[in-house]
């Protein structure tokens, strides 16, 4: 007992400056002004290994959950309340419900219809070929960061309700990273730990402080939109999607079932300072099905392109959006985000021995990056190269939607987004489905460079 009120006092530590946190995060390796015992800095027998995971999103709460797990004795820090819902559109695949044991009740729609509809509006029904039992989950963030936070905490993480100000990065080896944060009731703190994972999303201060080096980024914009009941109903287990250059130059427009509403919603890399005439043309073409809607919600969040520069520095790791993980094409992140989580923080755990022996920068990268990009780089450069060849211009999409209407192509595609893996495919059909690819370009007229793009 009392070496565990010991170790507490040596892990959090009242800040006692008078000045403003400084929000502005550069990479900060200036020595420490607090001092830690010297068991706490130059080894850690005698106590576990202290890890710090900023952001308690899907990224966040898994790693908390498999650090805590795993006997690392783990914070978790989270600055909003459960009730604040991190802009999304909370489409989630089924894997996702085994593998992180999602419970039923937490979703709100199970879409197993899907349409897509091109730049001249046809129309293909894309989610012919899935079975009975199979369907995108549809949920609410709140209620899913909500309860991945809770069980991360009950499986042993500290859940410190608090925004992370800045990170102190050590010069030594073994020194301690220091966390400062502002915690609810406005102190200003700072706790000493062994591991940072950086899990604060897009805009991560995580990242900067180990000069993790930039992305390009999305804007996403989306309207939460009530419907009268009739036309709800439409949508009961339904989503659209709609591509064209007049809703986006280089991503797709949605319109995605939630609770009790519609989430109508658009993307842009390339021209982000029109995000809201895409908007508008997102709403225009579907006007007929949203009219009479009251507008309950609007947001917007930037969403990564493509993982960080630098992953992993000294003993700090980045996962989820902060790592840059969300797939190009379909811009999904939650699965990714989850999934980066639970393998970085498995990867402390199993370096560590279970909190037992410090770690560092090689553990991080031979036991979490090198796992993670053989299981997935490759998923990302695929639908990178898809998002480049059909996204580019009204013919391109035209001849995507059209392919969207082949079955074989239908069914590779759920399988490898609703169960992660690479279906297995039968060699005549997939003959059939690149001459078809072909087919459809040559119908639209794209030759010459987009045709020597899709070879490459
Ligand atoms: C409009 C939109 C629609 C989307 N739709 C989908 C979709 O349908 N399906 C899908 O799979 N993906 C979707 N995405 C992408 C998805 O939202 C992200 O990839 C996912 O949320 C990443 O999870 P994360 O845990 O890495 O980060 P986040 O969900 O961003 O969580 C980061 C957490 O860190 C906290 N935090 C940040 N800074 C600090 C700090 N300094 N101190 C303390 N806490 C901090 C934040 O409050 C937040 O809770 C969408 C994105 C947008 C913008």
């Amino acid at each position: 007992m009392a070496a565990q009120i010991h170790h507490l006092q040596c892990t959090f530590l009242p800040s006692y400056s008078t000045k403003k946190p400084s929000l502005e995060l550069k990479p900060h390796f200036r020595s420490f002004k607090i001092s830690a015992s010297k068991s706490s800095t130059s080894s850690i027998a005698g106590r576990k290994l202290r890890a710090a995971v900023i952001g308690g999103g899907p990224a966040g709460s898994s790693a908390a959950e498999a650090l805590a797990a795993g006997g690392i004795e783990t914070f978790l820090f989270e600055r909003n309340p459960p009730s604040v819902a991190k802009p999304c559109g909370g489409a989630i695949p089924l894997c996702m419900l085994e593998e992180f044991n999602i419970p039923l009740e937490l979703i709100d729609r199970q879409v197993n219809r899907v349409k897509i509809f091109s730049p001249s509006n046809i129309a293909v029904d894309f989610g012919k070929t899935l079975k009975s039992h199979e369907f995108i989950a549809m949920l609410r963030r709140e209620v899913l960061d909500s309860f991945l936070r809770s069980r991360a905490q009950s499986t042993g993480a500290n859940l410190i309700a608090g925004l992370v100000t800045n990170l102190e990065v050590p010069t030594s080896p073994i020194s301690p990273y220091i966390v400062h944060y502002t915690a609810k009731n406005n102190s200003r703190r700072s706790i000493a730990v062994d591991v940072v994972i950086g899990a604060d999303g897009a805009n991560s201060r995580v990242a900067k402080s180990i000069d993790a080096g930039s992305y390009t980024c999305a804007i996403a914009f989306q309207e939460r939109i009530k419907l009268p009941d009739e036309k709800m109903e439409y949508y009961e287990n339904l989503a659209e999607m709609y591509v064209g250059s007049d809703v986006s130059p280089d991503f797709y427009a949605w319109v995605f079932p939630k609770c009790d509403h519609v989430a109508v919603g658009t993307g842009t890399v390339c021209l982000k300072q029109d995000i809201k005439l895409y908007q508008r043309a997102i709403r225009e073409r579907v006007k007929p099905k949203i009219s009479g809607g009251k507008v309950i919600k609007v947001e917007a969040h930037p969403i990564p392109e493509h993982p960080r520069p630098v992953r992993v520095r000294g003993r700090v790791a980045l996962v989820g959006d902060a790592a840059g993980y969300v797939t190009k094409c379909s811009g999904e992140g939650i699965y990714f985000a989850a999934k980066s989580g639970k393998m970085c923080g498995n990867a402390v755990v199993k370096a560590s021995e279970g909190g037992m022996k410090m770690i560092d920068e090689g553990d991080l990268r031979r036991e979490y990056l090198k796992e993670w990009d053989a299981k997935y780089i490759s998923t990302f450069r695929f639908l990178d190269l898809l998002q480049r060849v059909f996204y580019g211009n009204n013919a391109c999409r035209e001849a995507l939607v059209e392919l969207c209407g082949d079955e074989y192509v239908q069914r590779m595609s759920f399988e490898s987004y609703l169960y992660k893996k690479l279906a297995d495919g039968d060699r005549w059909e997939d003959v059939k489905m690149v001459t078809n690819t072909i087919g459809s370009l040559m119908r639209s007229k794209i030759l010459g460079k987009e045709m020597e793009r899709l070879i490459i």
